[in-house]
């Protein structure tokens, strides 16, 4: 199958072939033509695997066929999570509209109203949106939706964890009840569900992603080692293997930032980026990270969530995450789109609970490397080999009304042990080794019920 019969029109093509895409995603087959027919979608679909692209192309296609738009106004809205998903997928549409005639904007917290508020004077087609900003524009009569044609819930799952639940039934209120909606969450627990419910009418319902799968393009292994010595350890990693494009993973921004140092301090340059980094700090992170111009990038888990970087060699885990899911996420940053990329873990002693319970997730005992002088002197002990399925559990809510949430605000310092709120379902579904680009399957929202975690410290 390729993009043109799925009927996109000849200036899409023109930009997806500059992209280098060679033939659809399963998700963008499946997702393109109930778009481009006028249906609602309801699609379970994490970042990397074309979900992008499979809502925007449609949506452009859709825009360009209509009346151009008119002050203040916006025909198409994405509402997304964080400032750093939002600018991504603006970013994307840039590249896609690039031979119609129409105008995109993004807008998000953490930076001045003002300069926002100026480019939607004359209207945009598309406006991708943090709910906080939008609503705060909306109010100051800046954005007006009476030609809102599209609305797209971008990870509507993360965006409940985030408590943004109430920003957007205040959105909801205020768009024009005819539109189309289009609806991606990384799984279908109950809350989407009823959150779909007064949101989506007779929808096509998609599934590409199995639950908790890693990819079969990333090679994953550990590195048992002493926390003491995980740093130096990293360090010399880098330079023997001279790995030129590192993500590291840190449970804590304090972490993360002494890291940076020490990575610093032994010539291989990094920065860190987190909740506590403003705006300006961290765009400017990712896009020296992105060139070339930092070798390592040292993130938690939230600021990091949907980091969209093509053909990410390395991933490491400094420390492993609290919540076992956030490794899978993690690890999905590289072997992307069909590129081959490895995630390392180094892990100590005190962590073993936590890789077990990683290890049960994706039902996959991880490879364990050594490397010399770095043997720790507490061993880790020998994983399970046969794995007991997680218990459901409904996940934690809290309330926080800001687009500058890092997950971190009053964390409590990491336990050493998951407790049974850290242990997500799997229910038992994992499928270990499926790479999501060629996993297709319609209607399994069924398996997607999963309570996402709400971790205090990342
Ligand atoms: P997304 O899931 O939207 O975050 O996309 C993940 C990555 O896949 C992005 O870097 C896209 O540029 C890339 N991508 C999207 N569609 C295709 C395609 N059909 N072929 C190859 N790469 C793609």
């Amino acid at each position: 199958m390729s993009f043109a019969d799925l009927g996109l029109c000849t200036e899409l093509l023109k930009s997806v072939a500059e992209q280098g895409y060679e033939k659809p995603s399963p998700i963008q087959e499946q997702a393109i033509p109930a778009v481009l027919g006028g249906r609602d979608m309801m699609a379970a679909a994490h970042t990397g695997t074309g979900k992008t692209a499979a809502f925007t192309l449609p949506m452009l296609q859709m825009l360009s066929a209509g009346k151009p738009v008119s002050a203040n106004q916006a025909r198409a809205l994405i509402l997304t999570p964080t400032r750093e998903l939002a600018a991504q997928i603006a970013d994307n549409v840039a590249l896609y509209r690039k031979y119609l005639n129409l105008k995109s904007t993004v807008v998000f917290g953490g930076v001045k109203a003002g300069p926002q508020m100026k480019k939607l004077l004359p209207g945009t087609d598309i406006i991708v949106a943090t709910p906080g900003r939008l609503l705060d524009l909306y109010q100051q009569n800046a954005i007006k939706f009476d030609e809102l044609e599209i609305l797209v819930l971008d990870e509507a799952d993360r965006m409940l964890d985030m408590g943004f639940i109430h920003d957007i039934k205040k959105i909801l209120k205020v768009l024009p009840a005819k539109r189309q909606n289009l609806l991606f969450s990384a799984t279908f627990s109950q809350d989407i569900r009823q959150l779909a419910k007064g949101l989506v009418n007779n929808p096509i319902e998609i599934s590409v992603a199995a639950e908790n799968t890693t990819a079969e393009t990333v090679t994953q292994y550990i590195y048992g080692v002493d926390k003491a010595r995980k740093a130096a350890m990293l360090c010399q990693l880098i330079k023997d293997e001279d790995w030129k494009q590192v993500l590291v993973f840190s449970r804590t921004k304090h972490g993360a930032n002494k890291l940076t140092k020490i990575l610093d301090g032994q010539g291989i340059s990094a920065a860190a980026i987190h909740g506590n980094k403003s705006q300006g700090a961290r765009t400017r992170a990712l896009a020296d990270f992105k060139f070339g111009k930092t070798r390592v990038l040292v993130a938690t888990d939230i600021a990091a969530r949907g980091i969209d970087i093509n053909l990410l060699p390395h991933v490491v885990n400094f420390d492993l995450p609290n919540v076992s899911e956030d490794y899978v996420h993690r690890i999905g940053r590289t072997g992307r789109a069909g590129s081959h990329g490895e995630a390392i873990s180094l892990v100590s002693a005190d962590e073993f609970d936590l890789l077990k319970d990683i290890e049960r997730l994706i039902k996959k005992v991880i490879p364990r490397k050594t490397l010399a002088g770095y043997e720790p002197k507490q061993e880790l002990p020998e994983s399970p080999t046969t794995f007991k399925p997680f218990r459901a559990q409904k996940a934690k809510k809290h309330n926080p009304r800001s687009e500058h949430h890092d997950g971190q605000r009053g964390a409590k310092p990491a336990a050493q042990k998951p407790t049974s709120a850290r242990r997500r379902s799997a229910g038992g579904q994992a499928k270990q080794g499926k790479d999501v680009w060629a996993s297709a399957t319609k209607n399994k929202s069924q398996n997607s019920s999963r309570p996402r975690p709400v971790s205090g410290n990342r």
